[in-house]
């Protein structure tokens, strides 16, 4: 998608700080970290949310989540624990619409979050 922020990001049309890339997904550091660790795992295709996805792009989910397991050991909070959020929509705040799971971790996270 042209007009998409972290598409950009894929293409390296935009910098980032990249802690990983493989053929489907790319994770790189938040620009506006909210934790020591704050790192952002999105997939190469484009997908505005996680509701937009279908029951053929669970294989691709699937994957998602095995990268932010592994982003989260990259970064030495696997052990500690941190958290994967991915907002969904305007109720949940979502201002970047390409789907993106947030790892936090290295620092106490309160719970239930705002
Ligand atoms: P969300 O509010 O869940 O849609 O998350 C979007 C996230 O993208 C926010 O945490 C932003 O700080 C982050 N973000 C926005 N622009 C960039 C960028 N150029 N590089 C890295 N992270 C970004
Ligand atoms: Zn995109």
């Amino acid at each position: 998608m042209t007009d998409c922020l972290f598409c950009k990001i894929i293409q390296k049309a935009i910098p980032a700080r990249i802690v990983h890339e493989d053929d489907h997904a790319l994770a790189f550091d938040d620009i506006n970290p909210q934790a020591p660790v704050h790192t952002l795992i999105i997939p190469k295709m484009h997908v505005s949310t996680v509701q937009d996805c279908l029951d053929k792009d669970a294989d691709l989910l699937a994957h998602l989540l095995s990268a932010c397991t592994h982003v989260a050991k990259q970064k030495g909070v696997a052990d500690a624990g941190y958290r994967i959020v991915t907002n969904t929509g305007r109720d949940a705040g979502q201002t970047v619409f390409h789907l993106h799971f947030h790892v936090l971790g290295g620092r106490h996270l309160n719970w239930p979050p705002g």
